[in-house]
């Protein structure tokens, strides 16, 4: 656990220093749970949105993109349920004057739990070497499915009196299992309370006329609303899906996390509007192909797991999180909900407008059914960074910090390194750069030793260098290293653009789905 929170400090200091995270307004002291992108993780964010928007719009015929505004009309949220039920529950610690999410104390509570079931485990599998059965082990051992019948049980009645908005019998619980502050150690808690997550804000230029809005919780609305104009204007035929990605902001109660959990993130949003019936199977469809997309950045498949929600929320029938393991534990990283026709209904009622489509096939009008994949931009980003950044002692006992990110989505995928700043060099080594600056994001450096600036590059996470030596201007030929194994290779100028983009394209990784 020591070596995890070090692990998440590590990250959060290596987003700063190296231009991929800062504080928002940091000489103003920062604006808390607020994040800026720098230069580096502006073009790793980009490079994400752009994996995700490829494969949900470019390889599918029938998804299509579009990008709704921020702000909405306000009974937008009314209809949406926002404006009723996007509560959290909060609890203050009396001593600390801490705020928490109470569902949250209880979530780490079982966390705790979880984490001495995986201590039984690895112990076992270290003292039963091969022959250990993980599952059968999961399913004998006394201590292990005592701890996991305990955690079931919490988590299910915590899902049970949230789902009856029984506050008291959340207090009551985090009073049974004599859950204490973390700041205090104290367990003198206040009262659980509903706390709305939206801010509000207002249009128009005098205080009288102003109108109250809200800035939007989630893009889906923006998709909802125009269900029928992109199905007219696009003439499209059930299944078929809108793909958004865009801000969304959340007055989160407790947002200590980085960027885990901030006020104003990004989400990629796909809602995928089917025939009433089919959510089940489309449900698992989306589940299956969501994974896929994580799996194929090459993450380790051990990282990920899906957690079935107890708690649904009042617009779904299902509802599924793609679960990632974070420095700090296993936590959400993408939801995939069977929202039914709620949204459209709802819409339906507010405005006294059809949103209906006419299926030749059923001969019949009827509502759409939506099942939606929801991912959190940041959140990703932060799985991959935490998941990148490693440090190795090489053989000459010297550490280095290198940051392994798919290819793919690096921010600089090639730096291009003259040997020495003299003879010639930094020449050919700009034309190298302005040959591969059309299709690689290409990155020119002749300061300090080029150890350091392998080093530095193995920071940004560049999969490749170039170092361009004396021989090279005899006979054409380069050193090409590679980041993870830092093998070197002498390469033909003239071969290079092709066996690097082959290697970092997004069509590659693309082509894994
Ligand atoms: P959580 O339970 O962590 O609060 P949620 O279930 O409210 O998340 P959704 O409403 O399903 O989240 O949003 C979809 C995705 O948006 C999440 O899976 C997550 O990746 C991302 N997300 C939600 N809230 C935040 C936030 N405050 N900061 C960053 N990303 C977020």
């Amino acid at each position: 656990m020591v070596q995890q929170a070090d692990q998440f400090k590590k990250v959060i200091s290596h987003a700063k220093e190296y231009g991929f995270v800062f504080p928002s307004s940091e000489i103003y002291d920062g604006l808390s749970a607020v994040y800026d992108y720098g230069q580096n993780g502006a073009a790793l964010k980009k490079n994400i949105r752009e994996y995700w928007w490829k494969a949900m719009v470019q390889l599918h015929e029938n998804i299509v993109g579009i990008d709704a505004a921020i702000f909405m009309h306000p009974t937008t949220w009314k209809a949406s349920g926002h404006v009723d039920a996007f509560n959290d529950p909060l609890i203050d610690n009396k001593v600390s004057k801490k705020r928490y999410r109470a569902d949250v104390l209880v979530e780490d509570y079982v966390a705790k739990i979880e984490a001495k079931i995986e201590k039984e485990v690895a112990k076992a599998a270290k003292r039963f070497g091969a022959a250990f059965d993980e599952a059968q082990f999961k399913t004998t051992n006394p201590r292990v499915v005592g701890y996991q019948e305990k955690a079931a049980s919490i988590l299910k009645r915590l899902g049970k009196s949230l789902e009856k908005e029984d506050l008291a019998d959340v207090k009551a619980l985090i009073e049974e299992l004599e859950i204490s502050c973390p700041e205090s150690g104290s367990r003198d808690w206040t009262e659980v309370k509903q706390f709305n997550l939206m801010f509000g804000t207002k249009l128009g230029a005098s205080a009288e006329s102003a109108m109250d809005l809200y800035l939007r919780p989630e893009t889906a609305q923006g998709i909802f609303v125009n269900f029928l104009n992109v199905q007219k204007t696009g003439r499209m035929k059930l299944p078929f899906g809108i793909a958004q990605t865009g801000k969304a902001f959340r007055n989160e109660i407790v947002a200590r996390q980085f960027i885990f959990r901030m006020r104003e993130f990004e989400q990629m949003e796909m809602q995928f509007f089917i025939p009433p019936g089919t959510q089940k199977e489309w449900y698992e469809q989306w589940k299956e192909k969501r994974l896929k997309w994580h799996l194929a950045l090459g993450m380790g498949e051990d990282n990920y797991r899906f957690h079935d929600h107890e708690k649904l929320a009042h617009y779904a029938d299902a509802a599924a999180d793609i679960e990632f393991r974070f420095p700090f534990g296993f936590k959400e990283l993408e939801g995939i909900h069977s929202r039914t026709d709620f949204d459209l209904v709802s819409h339906e009622k507010f405005t006294g407008k059809k949103l209906q489509y006419f299926d030749p096939e059923r001969n019949e009008n009827y509502v759409p059914y939506v099942v939606e994949t929801s991912i959190g931009l940041d959140r990703m980003f932060l799985a991959l960074l935490s998941n990148a950044l490693t440090e190795e002692t090489l053989d000459d006992a010297t550490q280095r910090t290198v940051l392994k990110l798919p290819p793919a989505l690096a921010p600089t995928k090639v730096a291009v390194l003259p040997l020495v700043k003299k003879d010639g060099l930094p020449e050919l080594a700009r034309t190298i750069v302005d040959d591969l600056k059309w299709d690689l994001e290409t990155a020119y450096d002749e300061k300090d030793a080029v150890g350091r600036r392998y080093r530095r590059q193995d920071a940004l996470g560049t999969p490749y260098c170039i170092t361009v030596d004396h021989q090279s201007l005899e006979d054409q030929t380069v050193t090409l290293r590679e980041r993870d194994s830092m093998q070197q290779e002498r390469i033909a100028m003239d071969h290079l653009k092709k066996l690097i983009v082959d290697k970092v394209s997004l069509t590659s990784l693309l082509q894994k789905l």
